[in-house]
């Protein structure tokens, strides 16, 4: 604590004190703590006062949390071998085409999808963005000479058949495709046969959870 130099401005007789403080945050759900934030109490009147001065230091210290957090997040949350390798399928592209179209050097792909190499940050932001930004892949892309194919399937879908690719790697994904595309286009007769074609098939889709389940009874995948 630091007596203020400046006197309480609500009551006119006190010194303000200054304190620190943590205080809880997060970003679209990931939570980290903001520490070294201040304020001041007046010894006199007990008000708590945050003087301008204070508020900018503050607001220097909530950006430089959030930047540190966003980090952080990035860190924890790498690209699997796996999902790069779901997002190279989803784009349609062999292991040289991807490294045609993002960098990385002739054998890139086949290192990152093994995990013998982790991808740099920029190479991760790439990858990403192809991902969750169509325009963004497409463009890419274009540049890398590759002809971009329409596809009926939304980008909705592809994201979701990319969080299942452990999964869909198992199971046959260009029937699988047809028969969601024709689920999800709500042809309720195509849907009926979906249905009944993967009752038999190793795996599950149950719409009401949006998961997949192994056709045993005894085995759940979270
Ligand atoms: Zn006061």
């Amino acid at each position: 604590m630091n007596a203020d130099l400046k006197g309480c401005p609500v009551c006119g007789e006190g010194a303000l004190v200054q304190h620190i403080h943590d205080r809880d945050s997060e970003i679209d759900g990931y939570k980290f703590v903001i520490h070294g934030l201040l304020y001041s109490v007046c010894d006199h009147c007990h008000e708590r006062v945050t003087t301008p001065e204070l508020s900018r230091q503050n607001k220097k210290v909530v950006i430089e949390a959030r930047a540190n957090a966003l980090t952080e997040r990035d860190r924890e949350q790498r690209l699997t071998p796996s999902t790069i390798l779901a997002i190279r399928k989803k784009l349609r592209l062999t292991q040289s085409q991807a490294a045609r179209v993002f960098g990385g050097g002739a054998n890139a792909f086949s290192k990152y999808e093994n995990g013998d190499v982790t991808p740099s940050d920029g190479m991760e932001k790439l990858l990403r963005i192809s991902n969750e930004v169509p325009e963004a892949a497409n463009w890419l892309l274009r540049r890398g000479g590759i002809p971009v194919v329409q596809t009926s399937v939304s980008s909705a879908i592809d994201a979701k058949l990319a969080l299942h690719s452990d999964l869909l790697s198992r199971i046959n994904e260009e029937h699988f495709r047809q028969h969601f595309e024709a689920l999800v286009s709500s042809k309720a007769a195509a849907a009926r046969g979906f249905a009944r074609e993967f009752h038999h098939s190793e795996f599950l889709y149950s719409a009401a959870n949006d998961s997949f389940q192994p056709n045993r009874p005894d085995v759940m995948v979270a």
